[in-house]
């Protein structure tokens, strides 16, 4: 535990060393939950925006794109059922003051008995080796079996109590299970008590005539509302896709881990309209194609799973989501749901306009059933971020830093370096640049022995180092460094773009998820 926050610790502090990742208005003292991205995150993020934007709107021709706007007509959330229905469970503790959210201190509880019965059955594999029988051994083995047996329970328990609104209930799990503050270790609680999460603003010049507007707590609402208007511009024909990304805003009660949790964030939202009766089969097949994008960066297959929902949301008929082994364990990356025709049909109903697709094979008008992707931008910087971040140690016994990311989303592409501020070469180097920076983001370094700023590079996660060299003078060449392998090879100028273009180039690693 005490590893996994230390290596949580340095990946915060790497970010802001090395111009990733700020706290918001720093010289006030920050603001709690709120980020901004610097010099390099900023770069990051962007690249993790087209690649997700290139895989869902450009390369499926029936899914459009959408920019719809933060502030939105206040009945939009009374129709959603945010105003009546987006609140977390929060319960205060008495003796330390901490707010937590109850069904956050109940599923870590039983998350906790899972982890329990993993450990067993890797005790018992190492213990049986090859004669090992995983699946016997969970159906058998008596501590394994009330472990998973527990944490079944309390899930179903939860999402019962949840689902029907009885928060006395979850107050009454939490002291059945003793679960105490993880702060401090009281058990001293106050009862449970919803609390709404969108953040109110006002519109107009006067008190009296201001109208109470939101900030959108989710970008998904401004498709459902575009929904016909894109239907008809486009032409679209049912099933087709609206997708849009965009800045999120709500009031979380606890919020203390890093991106993971933010007040202000940004969602990669795709809304899937589709004939009623055909959602499971669409569900199944975004759950399958999201998971495919997610692998297709390399991160390693099993930092993901998927999470079914036993409690699922006023609006849903099946959700799952795509979790993530980040550095404080398995959590939500993405969301994957059925969401009916609950979306559509309120915002009919709300504006008593009709929001009816008109089906030329079947000859009728219906409301489309949906289908909905959504997954955190800054849970998938998160993500990469802090899967790639590796202290390495090399064959010589140093160490070093590096920052492995999926070279398509590199900030930097390349670094081109002259081995020393004289003799021309950093002329040669910005003349490599000038053609360079028409295809990738690269970047130039004069600045300390040429070693250094190899590792410099490494941990901003810069694939390659191009050095021009007293060499490159008589024939035109440079080494180029790999930064994984650290291989260096020599290789003319001219070669130089389609080097790095095979190697960072978006189609190259989309191709893997077909
Ligand atoms: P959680 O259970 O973690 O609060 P959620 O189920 O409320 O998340 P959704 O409403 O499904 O999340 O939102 C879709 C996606 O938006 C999530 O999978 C997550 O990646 C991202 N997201 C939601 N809330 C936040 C937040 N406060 N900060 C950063 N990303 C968020």
């Amino acid at each position: 535990m005490a590893k996994q926050e230390d290596n949580f610790k340095n990946v915060i502090s790497h970010a802001k060393e090395y111009g990733f990742i700020f706290p918001s208005s720093e010289i006030y003292d920050g603001l709690s939950a709120v980020y901004d991205y610097a010099q390099n995150g900023v770069e990051l993020k962007k690249n993790i925006r087209e690649y997700w934007w290139k895989s869902m709107v450009q390369m499926n021709d029936n899914i459009v794109g959408l920019d719809a706007a933060i502030l939105m007509h206040p009945t939009t959330w009374k129709a959603s059922g945010h105003v009546d229905a987006f609140n977390d469970p929060l319960i205060d503790n008495k003796d330390s003051k901490k707010r937590y959210r109850a069904d956050v201190l109940v599923e870590d509880y039983a998350e906790k008995l899972n982890l329990k019965a993993k450990k067993e059955i890797e005790k018992a594999s190492v213990r049986f080796g090859d004669a090992f029988n995983e699946q016997e051994f969970i159906t058998t083995n008596t501590r394994v079996v009330e472990y998973l047996a527990k944490e079944k329970e309390i899930r179903e328990r939860l999402g019962r109590s949840l689902g029907n609104g009885d928060l006395a209930d979850v107050k009454a799990l939490i002291e059945e299970l003793e679960i105490a503050d993880p702060e401090t270790g009281s058990r001293n609680w106050t009862d449970v008590k919803q609390f709404n999460l969108m953040f109110g603003t006002k519109l107009g010049a006067s008190a009296e005539s201001a109208m109470d507007l939101y900030l959108r707590p989710e970008t998904a609402q401004g498709i459902f509302v575009n929904f016909l208007n894109v239907q008809k511009s486009g032409r679209m024909k049912i099933p087709f896709g609206i997708a849009q990304t965009g800045k999120a805003f709500r009031n979380e009660i606890v919020a203390r881990q890093f991106i993971f949790r933010m007040r202000e964030f940004e969602q990669m939202e795709m809304q899937f309209f589709v004939k009623p009766g055909d959602e499971m089969r669409w569900y199944e097949h975004w759950k399958t194609t999201r998971l495919n994008w997610h692998l297709s960066l390399g991160l390693g297959k099993e930092n993901y799973r998927f999470h079914d929902h036993d409690k699922l949301a006023h609006y849903a008929n099946a959700a799952a989501d795509i979790e993530f082994n980040f550095p404080f364990g398995f959590k939500e990356l993405e969301g994957i749901h059925s969401r009916t025709d609950f979306d559509l049909k309120a915002h009919e109903q709300f504006s008593g306009k009709k929001l009816q697709y008109f089906d030329t094979d079947e000859n009728k008008n219906y409301v489309p059933y949906v289908v909905e992707t959504s997954v955190g931008l800054d849970r998938m910087f998160l993500a990469v971020f802090a899967t790639s971040l590796k202290e390495e140690t090399l064959e010589d016994g140093s160490t070093r830093t590096v920052l492995s990311l999926p070279s398509v989303l590199a900030p930097t592409k390349a670094a081109v370096l002259p081995l020393v501020k004289k003799d021309g070469l950093p002329d040669v180097a910005h003349k490599i640049i000038e053609d360079l920076k028409w295809d990738f983001n690269v970047a130039y370094d004069e600045k300390d022995a040429v070693g250094r700023r190899y590792r410099r590079q490494d941990a901003l996660g810069t694939p390659f180092c191009i050095t021009v060299d007293h060499q490159t003078l008589e024939d035109e060449t440079v080494t180029i460094r790999h930064r994984d392998t650290m291989k260096q090879d020599r290789v003319k100028i001219s070669e130089l773009r389609s080097i790095i273009n095979e190697e960072v180039s978006m189609r190259n690693w989309l191709m893997k998820t077909i």
